[in-house]
């Protein structure tokens, strides 16, 4: 099931699921991230949180969201490469665009 990378909702749970690449993102998050731009602060460039602002208690919460992401990343990649060899792209082209050697894509991915 496809989640929003942003709030982890489930494709079913929001009202448009938008994929990128690796990523998806909800309407909801959308409008939230449309927000935060319009009302950024002037010269603030970074996605990051400002780490001063952050307490230890909600790094830690965070963590396993940003795991969670990873997984989906991860899975999102994995059918992206399986697509790639049902096409028969070769596992030379496949570790070639992930920087790694033929071997290794395979080994990571077969
Ligand atoms: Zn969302």
């Amino acid at each position: 099931m496809n989640r929003c990378s942003f709030c982890k909702r489930s494709a079913d749970d929001v009202g448009t699921l938008v994929a990128g690449a690796g990523v998806y993102i909800c309407d909801d998050c959308v409008v939230l991230c449309a927000e935060a731009v319009k009302n950024k602060p002037a010269g603030l460039k970074r996605a990051t949180p400002v780490w001063e602002g952050v307490d230890d208690a909600a790094l830690i919460a965070h963590l396993p969201r940003i795991e969670a992401i990873r997984h989906l990343v991860d899975d999102d990649l994995r059918s992206w490469v399986g697509e790639a060899r049902r096409r028969g792209i070769s596992w030379d082209r496949v570790g070639e665009a992930l920087g790694m050697r033929r071997q290794s894509a395979w080994e990571r991915f077969a």
